[in-house]
């Protein structure tokens, strides 16, 4: 290929793209939009979510030989968690809404 051509060839390329960003940076932004929205609407109807820690279990079992369990400590038996959603909802109530 001789140089002129390859020029042409990677302007083309380049108008191309810049042609095609802008749609894609929309669709881009709209996924992220609709993704947000959805996650708000998870914390407004589900805010609950299984415990990280026990799985929901709601109990922890010891690897010992003695297989004892106990009342998980991160979720305090309930294996359930807030979604961090909510807490930061609840994070921002309290702090627009101060005791005095
Ligand atoms: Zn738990």
């Amino acid at each position: 290929m001789s140089l002129p051509a390859a020029i042409l060839l990677s302007a083309l390329a380049a108008l191309a793209f810049t042609s095609l960003v802008p749609p894609l940076a929309n669709l881009a932004s709209l996924g992220l939009v609709g993704l947000a929205v959805g996650y708000v609407a998870a914390c407004r109807f589900y805010p609950l979510r299984p415990c990280p820690a026990c799985g929901g279990d709601s109990v922890q079992r010891s690897r010992g030989v003695f297989g004892g369990i106990r009342a998980c400590p991160a979720c305090a038996g309930t294996g359930t968690r807030l979604r961090r959603g909510v807490r930061l909802w609840q994070w921002l109530r309290r702090r627009t809404h101060r005791r005095r």
